[in-house]
């Protein structure tokens, strides 16, 4: 019988006993061609194994998958059953080079329970494990390959959907390191977004096995007491914390390229004014090499309204006079509710 936490390798192992790690390695290939969609089309596996893995569920960790897709075809949003009932989601959007973004759930539900996120209300639920978290990959691999119509191909990989990932470390640690292997995404096309858990940032710099893949901290305000009213897992040093494992960081993941990414939902009256502004400016003058994401609000029924088109140019402008490197986010999806900080599984009834 198989739990949500059996992995594919633990059923090779029940399966077969040791299996060399070429063997394995084979196989994970093999999980991410889009014409193979069941073990026993593995045909470089012998047929002694194609049997009885044929009947194995663990193909993929989701039993049902329903798509939406937004109006303009742009975004595509998937409901994912896995094996014991759980329901994640997982977005597919067109990014700005014609390409795809997957957009990866690392848990179900949030424990973080930021205030501006629809995630975050549902409370906590449980951790994906690897497997979970690399099928929704998997998922829009077939989608694409099923629908030549929507034609592009995935060139980047965001772990920004439901779920805290540093909270789930491992899990979300083996699967980049899969997605790494196994597809032609390369580090710096794939971005894990967290709420900023300082040990888990602290863990990132000690583990040699952390691949060097792109990290976005949500800031959302750069003043102590701003960020906690809207964020409970903040504290109150931790613009000084922050900038000094970013110290740690950029030395550690040494590149001219690299930049720390901070997002910044634009809130009005809570965090778009001009001394939030400011305050934003010294932060990333003490962190370096910074880019700032704003990213337009999208409603979730809470108390929150978006900061309006000029109360954003407003913002983004006084940040580029001082030097700042910004960008905004595009909505995309909100149609069917697909957009930042929508994701969430409704109870039924
Ligand atoms: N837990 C991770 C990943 C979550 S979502 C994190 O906190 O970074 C990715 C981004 O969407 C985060 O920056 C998150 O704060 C933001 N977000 C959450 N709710 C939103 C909303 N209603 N509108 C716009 N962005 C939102």
């Amino acid at each position: 019988m198989h739990t949500n936490t059996t992995t594919r390798q633990e059923t090779l192992r029940v399966l077969f006993g040791v299996i060399p790690s070429w063997r394995l390695s084979q196989i994970e290939r093999a999980l991410f061609s889009p014409s193979i969609r069941s073990f026993g089309e593995i045909t470089t596996l012998p047929a002694l194994w194609r049997g009885p893995l044929h009947e194995e569920r663990v193909f993929v960790s989701y039993r049902e998958a329903q798509v939406f897709w937004s109006q303009k075809k742009d975004t595509f949003k998937a409901l994912l059953t896995l094996a014991d009932g759980k329901k994640i989601e997982t977005v597919l959007m067109r990014n700005a080079r014609g390409a795809f973004t997957v957009c990866v759930s690392t848990q179900v539900g949030c424990a973080m329970a930021c205030t501006f996120c629809a995630t975050g209300k549902m409370g906590f639920s449980r951790n994906l494990s690897s497997d979970e978290i690399v099928d929704q990959v998997r998922h829009w691999i077939y989608f694409l390959a099923d629908h030549p119509e929507v034609s592009a191909r995935i060139s980047n990989v965001v772990y920004m959907g439901m779920g805290e990932p540093l909270a789930n470390y491992e899990a979300v640690r083996q699967s980049l390191r899969t997605i790494l292997a196994h597809t032609d995404i390369g580090p710096t096309h794939i971005t894990v977004s967290t709420v900023g858990l300082v040990p888990m940032l602290d863990r990132i710099l000690d583990d040699a096995e952390w691949p060097a893949v792109r990290l976005a901290v949500s800031l959302h305000s750069a003043d102590p007491k701003t960020r906690k009213e809207i964020m409970p897992t903040s504290y109150d040093d931790f613009p000084e914390t922050l900038a000094r494992w970013a110290e740690q960081y950029f030395a550690k993941f040494d590149s001219k390229r690299r930049h720390l990414t901070f997002e910044y939902i634009m809130l009005s009256g809570v965090n778009d004014s001009e001394q939030h502004a400011e305050a934003l400016i010294g932060f990333t003058r003490r962190i370096g090499k910074v880019r700032i994401n704003l990213i337009p609000y999208n409603y979730t029924g809470d108390i929150f309204r978006k900061s309006t088109q000029r109360e954003i140019d407003a913002f983004q402008e006084r940040l580029e006079s001082a030097g700042v490197d910004v960008t905004r986010r595009r909505t995309m999806g909100e149609d069917i509710d697909a957009a930042c900080g929508q994701l969430a599984v409704r109870k039924r009834g």
